[in-house]
């Protein structure tokens, strides 16, 4: 049988390893690099901030830039896409006695909450489970939260660069020494064009890894230290779209079942979510495990089907979509986590490491703790007069993760992902008794199975998925549009992929790309990379996102 894992992409981590090349006068230097301006990167650069202020010694020794964070979006919440609701407990630590949750930029508390599992034409409201649970926690939009995650941070004392995208790992002497950035103004075969500007090396005494899902250089650094864990990481793809609405939404909504397919055979493990953005705006999201077998799955157009569904239609009636947009999310968990998030010089947090609870849908409180303690361990290590470079001067960030609510709760639902990969129903009782006995059950791990070697299957899924009307269900390409994405037609080409490959992995990666950069043709595929919305799914299913341009891609706002 085909799988997408038998055609691997021409990629070699080492290939974006480097020295710092550039001679030592020209070397932009910073104290602490930060790369992703995500919830994970902006709390990491915060917390800085705010232990600099009581140590200014150590804030001269970091230099003319103690903290930099540098973000490929074109400003700080360009590429952010989450739900969201958001658990609080990470963002009060992180600002306590500084700002109260009220003056965070939330849609407001969750008030009501309501779970259905759908069929095509009924909806049955079913007790929420206990994972799913959501009193207490707010609604945000992430790419606002960033903005304002990012002016806290700058008014610490920060340096935000967007547009600024990371390419290659900078290593020497066996330490991380920062990051060489992309070069800017290159044509689609490479050459030079007149607004060209290379690349920089940025050194730092640290360089916190923060660039969520599918991490780029995370992954570089895994394979250069020798990090990764035992089992591989696998993903779910969510596509999401913004709605404004006529009447408002009063609850948050989970919905599974319809229009995924509870057979085993099919491992469609997923659901959607819908959540009131205050008054007159809200947001509808389809998550699906990328561990998926039928080259016919579109997670993009299983969204738009789930709107023609009588529960979901009557909440969009008189209303317009008005963004719309897609990123993957690690789903691993626990068993897939790297076995050691340090190496000399370097730290690595929030879903670049895979602290994301899936039972929950919820990573973002994980993301703000790691960078908080990541800062902590840089902090730490220079206040000690250690060079944060030295093996196990940054161990330090290990051990309090493990000690944090993350890893607790992360462990008690660590067999939940692999149980789903058993089907719908098999996979629900077996995570109910995992819950019942806070992560005790099963007595043996479950085993996790990259996601590019499930085999393929065809089916004539493709046939249910609604024409778009431009009103209630749109196409690829206008939802492209909806994501903001101006990314210049001539620039090089970001992603790697194996061209001639069979018509089974073509067709899968056309179908699953929701931003139609792929179509099949008689040999194997044609490639737009310029329509990418940088979402991670075809690292997932056998190719290798890097980044682009900085500065191009998306330019959400309200996702
Ligand atoms: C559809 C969906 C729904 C979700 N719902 C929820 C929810 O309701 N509640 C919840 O808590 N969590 C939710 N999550 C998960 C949550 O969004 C993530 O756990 C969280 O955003 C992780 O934060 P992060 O800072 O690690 O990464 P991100 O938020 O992904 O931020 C990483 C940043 O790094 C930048 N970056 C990456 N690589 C580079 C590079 N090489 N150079 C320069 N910049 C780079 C990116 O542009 C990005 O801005 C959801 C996720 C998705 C996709
Ligand atoms: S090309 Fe890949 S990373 Fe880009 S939008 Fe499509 S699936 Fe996502």
């Amino acid at each position: 049988m085909t799988k997408p894992a038998d055609f691997r992409p021409p990629f070699r981590a080492a290939d974006y390893v480097a020295a710092p090349s550039d001679p030592q006068d020209e070397r932009i230097e910073v104290g602490i690099l930060i790369v992703g301006a995500g919830p994970a990167g902006l709390a990491c650069a915060i917390r800085l901030g705010q232990l600099l202020e009581g140590a200014p010694d150590i804030r001269e020794r970091l230099g003319e830039v103690p903290v930099a964070v540098l973000d490929k979006g074109k400003q700080a919440g360009s590429h952010l896409l989450s739900g969201a609701v958001v658990n609080p407990r990470a963002l009060r630590r992180l600002f306590k006695g500084r700002k109260r949750i009220e003056e965070m930029p939330f849609y407001g508390p969750v008030e009501h909450e309501s779970v259905y599992f759908l069929t095509k034409n009924n909806a049955l409201r079913i007790p929420a489970p206990p994972t799913m649970k959501n009193e207490g926690n707010y609604v945000a939009s992430l790419s606002r939260l960033g903005r304002w995650l990012a002016e806290q941070a700058e008014e610490g004392g920060a340096m935000i660069l967007p547009e600024t995208a990371a390419e290659k790992l900078l290593v020497s002497d066996g330490r991380a020494r920062g990051v060489r950035t992309g070069d800017k103004g290159r044509g689609r075969d490479g050459q030079p064009l007149g607004n060209f500007e290379p690349g920089a090396d940025l050194v730092a005494k640290v360089t916190v890894l923060a660039e969520g899902t599918q991490g780029h250089l995370t992954g570089v650094a895994l394979d250069r230290f020798g990090l990764a864990g035992e089992n591989p990481q696998v993903w779910a793809l969510g596509v999401k779209e913004v709605w404004k609405i006529k009447r408002p939404l009063d609850r948050v909504i989970h919905t599974m079942g319809w229009p995924l397919r509870p057979g085993a055979n099919y491992r469609e493990f997923g659901g959607s979510f819908i959540y009131p953005m205050g008054e007159d705006m809200l947001t509808l999201g389809m998550v699906v495990g990328l561990d998926y077998r039928d080259v016919e799955l579109s997670v993009h157009d299983v969204l738009q089907e789930l709107k023609t569904h009588p529960l979901v239609r009557k909440l969009l009636e008189g209303g317009e979509r008005v963004e719309w947009g897609a990123k993957t999310i690690p789903e691993g968990g626990f068993l897939a986590l790297p076995k050691q998030l340090h190496a000399p010089g370097l730290l690595i947090c929030g879903d670049g490491a895979g602290l994301v609870n899936v039972p929950a849908l919820k990573g973002i409180h994980y993301a703000i703790e790691s960078g908080s303690l990541a800062a902590e361990a840089a902090f730490a290590a220079l206040q000690r007069g250690q060079t944060p470079a030295t093996p196990g001067a940054l161990a330090v960030y290990d051990n309090a993760l493990k000690q944090s609510f993350v890893w607790k709760d992360l462990y008690e639902v660590r067999n939940m992902r692999p149980a789903f990969g058993r089907g719908f129903f098999v996979g629900g009782a077996l995570a109910s008794a995992m819950t019942a006995s806070k992560g005790r059950f099963p007595p043996r791990d479950l085993e996790l199975e990259r996601d590019a070697d499930a085999d393929l299957i065809r089916t004539d899924r493709a046939k249910s998925y609604p024409a778009p009307d431009g009103k209630l269900t749109f196409d690829k390409l206008s939802s492209v549009f909806a994501s903001g994405n101006k990314t210049r037609d001539d620039q090089p080409n970001h992603i790697v992929i194996r061209r001639e490959v069979p018509q089974d992995v073509a067709k899968l990666w056309e179908r699953m790309c929701p931003a139609q950069v792929y179509e099949a043709t008689e040999t194997g595929v044609d490639v737009t990379p310029s329509n990418c919305v940088q979402c991670g799914a075809i690292t997932a299913k056998g190719g290798r996102l890097t980044p682009p341009e900085g500065g191009s891609g998306p330019e959400y706002t309200q996702t």
